[in-house]
């Protein structure tokens, strides 16, 4: 049995056409695009070329992007970024509960440089509600940061209304949309904001890449000091094959966002119908409509989601658990504990994601092996 790979919310494999430019690119162009001969110059060619499709992909003007070393670096740079710049102005930043670690970690940092931070709660779907932001501001407050759509649950969140409100006040608006680029379509306009971060492999491009969308006009201080390339936001000599990986990978995606969003939402509710009526004892994670097309984050009842994970690994099959499961430790789900499940409940929990590769009888045979592995685990508990 070849083996199946249902965790694309943690990464993603590359697509051919990704890796057959990157490969032709470090073949033809070793050069450093920093150069002024011809070979850094055509260096710098597939550089630029990569910039403009980018750019296309996001509804953004070239100079509008910053190429970094993935979505951890973008957020780290947009939020350090703009708030050192803004310090004189403010010192109040507003975020929520269930943003990726390199958000929220890098938001309570700041704390420390006499910035004060608060985290908006979620309802049990994972949801935030503009209203909730707005009363957050006050005049203190220069940036705000939500993340588009969550990676463990799914839950997309209404960043065209809250980027509309920002707007209307002047302040600063981020959005992590690592997870939502590729599965949701937008443009920075039609979500109004100021600094958008992408990563290259959760979009089937290479690991270690990423972009920071930064609107004209506005200014950041940057994490890091060097060369002066990428306008002095990010110095040091350009990953010329990463970039244009990334940027064909960003194109493709979301050239194909509209097929790729019916087809995985469609896979996933045929799995989600047979678990509930095949297995059952199941609940939902997360929004039951406003999700991501390709995520399923589940709770079945008195199994631990590790168990799970581990048992459907000897099938050769990949998921992953809730839980985060990180350096040995094992502590529930903030993201869960913030959406208000119990930490039993956040362990029960399972994250199966499809990516653009997956068919049908791929969600078929992980229906069958499901069955069996949560039968024998059920087996296991004592009074069943
Ligand atoms: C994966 C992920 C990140 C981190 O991106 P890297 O490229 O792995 O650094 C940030 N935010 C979200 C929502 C993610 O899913």
């Amino acid at each position: 049995m070849n083996p199946l790979y249902f965790d694309h919310g943690a990464t993603t494999p590359l697509r051919d056409e990704v890796r057959t430019i990157m490969a032709n690119t470090w073949e033809e162009t070793f050069a450093n695009p920093g150069s002024l001969h011809d070979d850094g110059q055509k260096a710098a060619d597939r550089v630029n070329a990569a910039r403009r499709l980018a750019a296309q992909s996001l509804g953004a003007s070239s100079r509008e992007i910053i190429f970094t070393s993935g979505g951890t670096e973008s957020n780290n740079l947009a939020i350090l970024g703009a708030a050192r710049y803004l310090r004189n102005r403010g010192r109040h930043i507003v975020t929520t509960a269930i943003e990726h670690p390199s958000v929220l970690q890098t938001c309570h940092s700041l704390e420390a440089e006499g910035f004060s931070v608060t985290v908006l709660p979620v309802d049990r779907h994972g949801l935030i509600t503009p209203k909730q932001v707005e009363s957050a501001l006050t005049p203190d407050t220069i940036l705000v940061s939500v993340m588009a759509a969550n990676n463990e649950v799914g839950t997309i969140q209404p960043i065209a209304a809250i980027g509309q409100l920002l707007r209307a006040r002047n302040i600063l608006f981020h959005t992590d949309a690592v997870q939502a680029v590729g599965k949701i379509p937008f443009t920075v306009d039609d979500w109004g904001v100021d600094l958008l971060s992408v990563g290259g492999h959760k979009i089937n491009g290479p690991k270690g890449t990423g972009l920071l969308y930064v609107r004209k006009g506005v200014r950041l201080t940057p994490l890091l000091y060097g060369g002066g390339q990428e306008r002095g936001l990010r110095p040091g000599t350009l990953n010329t094959a990463g970039i244009v990986g990334l940027s064909v990978a960003l194109q493709l995606a979301v050239a194909e966002v509209e097929s790729i969003r019916k087809r995985l939402e469609q896979l996933r509710n045929h799995l989600w119908n047979r678990i509930q009526t095949e297995i059952g004892g199941v609940t939902l994670n997360g929004h039951p409509q406003q999700r991501l097309p390709h995520n399923l984050n589940i709770s079945f009842d008195r199994v631990e989601g590790q168990a799970v994970m581990l048992e459907l690994n000897r099938y050769g099959i990949a998921v992953s658990s809730g839980s985060a499961c990180s350096a040995g430790k094992h502590a529930p789900s903030h993201v869960l504990s913030a959406m208000g499940r119990s930490a039993e409940e956040a362990y029960q929990s399972l994250r199966i994601t499809l990516g653009w590769e997956t068919q049908l009888e791929d969600v078929d045979r992980l229906v069958k092996c499901l069955e069996e592995v949560i039968g024998y685990l059920r087996s296991l508990v004592p009074g069943e």
